[in-house]
């Protein structure tokens, strides 16, 4: 059931900014852009070994025309954007991109999901242009393993990665380790300990079974108490209010004396729904509003023949699903996260 306000932006009184809310009463404020759906890695996961069929160029925005979809929902409610894809940066010029949506006015945040190959490369000019902070992917702390997961040996260092954001001061970094049986879950320890010494927020993600994955099965996904359970032999665990800024759908815990904190993620044995903050850009323009749904509103067309984009908002907004139904999907048929931005 609709509410009679659904998807409008509540009046700005005051001088404080407008809030979108969904038809639920959620408040929408963070947007997802995926800038491309090409990535340098096939990580087991989320692409087959062959890549995907790509975009054809002439489809994805170009940089203006993400940064004016964010100037016309900025002041709709849309305050905190994260640039992701693919692998956001892999698309030349991307300091270009994060300093024009640096001067959108509304925008309080911009982070990165990175699979963090290029980070000692890019991270100061990044954060010269206006980047708040990023989450690096990392599956595995071993060169070889990382190679096998990625299927590209790019020469990944998660240390390098990391230490490279932080000398920028792209923080707090967020680390993501998708947990995979028999692939690379006896490394959560090793990932859990590296928050002992540095203030890096470690997520452990459950494996998630979308697109057309053929090397993993359900019988791969670790279920989060199981991996909780492993990371107690380092020490007692003590919740944890996790990162100030973005915490989203994670649940977070502290090792005794920790700099950093360690996170949880379980899109397969939890939702997160009810408290749901997001929509999603895809790269070729089209805004979605559940990352496990095919709900979504073309923005691109609109956009190239001039008109507002404000009545596409509310319209996506009033009709964003309540729940996604991942859990019930045990078989897949799902869309790659590379595809959608996850
Ligand atoms: N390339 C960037 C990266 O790897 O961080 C950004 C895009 S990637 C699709 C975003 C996140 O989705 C990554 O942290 C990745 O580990 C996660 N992801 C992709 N496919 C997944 C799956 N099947 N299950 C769980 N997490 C997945
Ligand atoms: Fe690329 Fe990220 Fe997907 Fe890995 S998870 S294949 S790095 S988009």
């Amino acid at each position: 059931m609709s509410s009679p306000e659904a998807g409008a932006p509540a009046a700005a009184a005051g001088g404080q900014p407008a809030e979108a809310r969904d038809q639920f009463g959620r408040r929408i404020e963070y947007l997802r852009i995926s800038v491309t759906d090409r990535c340098n890695f096939r990580c087991l996961y989320c692409m087959p070994a062959a890549g995907l069929p790509w975009l054809p160029k002439a489809d994805i925005l170009r940089y203006e025309e993400i940064v004016e979809v964010v100037r016309q929902l900025a002041p709709l409610g849309l305050r905190r954007l994260r640039i992701t894809g693919g692998e956001p940066t892999i698309r030349p010029h991307l300091p270009e991109l994060v300093r024009q949506l640096r001067a959108v006015p509304g925008v309080e945040d911009i982070a990165l999901s990175t699979n963090g190959v290029t980070l000692p490369q890019l991270a100061a000019p990044l954060a010269g242009a206006g980047l708040s902070r990023v989450n690096i992917s990392a599956d595995s702390l071993r060169p070889d393993r990382v190679a096998a997961i990625a299927r590209r040996d790019l020469g990944f260092d998660l240390v390098r990665a990391a230490e490279a954001a932080e000398a920028a001061g792209l923080a707090p970094v967020k680390v993501n380790v998708v947990v995979m049986r028999g692939i690379n879950d006896d490394e959560v320890e090793a990932f859990a300990a590296l928050t002992r010494d540095h203030p890096w927020h470690v997520r452990f993600i459950e494996l998630m079974p979308v697109g057309e994955l053929r090397e993993l099965t359900w019988e791969h996904v670790v279920p989060t108490d199981e991996v909780l359970g492993r990371i107690a032999s380092l020490g007692a665990l003590a919740p944890d209010a996790g990162p100030a800024m973005g915490n989203g759908p994670a649940r977070y815990y502290r090792l005794p004396g920790g700099a950093g904190t360690i996170g949880v993620i379980t899109p397969m044995t939890h939702t997160y729904c009810g408290s749901c903050n997001r929509v999603r850009l895809t790269a070729d323009g089209r805004l979605r509003t559940c990352l496990f749904g095919d709900h979504e509103v073309g923005l691109r067309e609109p956009l190239r023949r001039g008109e507002p984009l404000a009545p596409f908002f509310h319209r996506a907004l009033a009709e964003k699903p309540e729940a996604h139904a991942l859990l019930q999907m045990r078989t897949g048929g799902l869309r790659a996260l590379s595809e959608v931005g996850g």
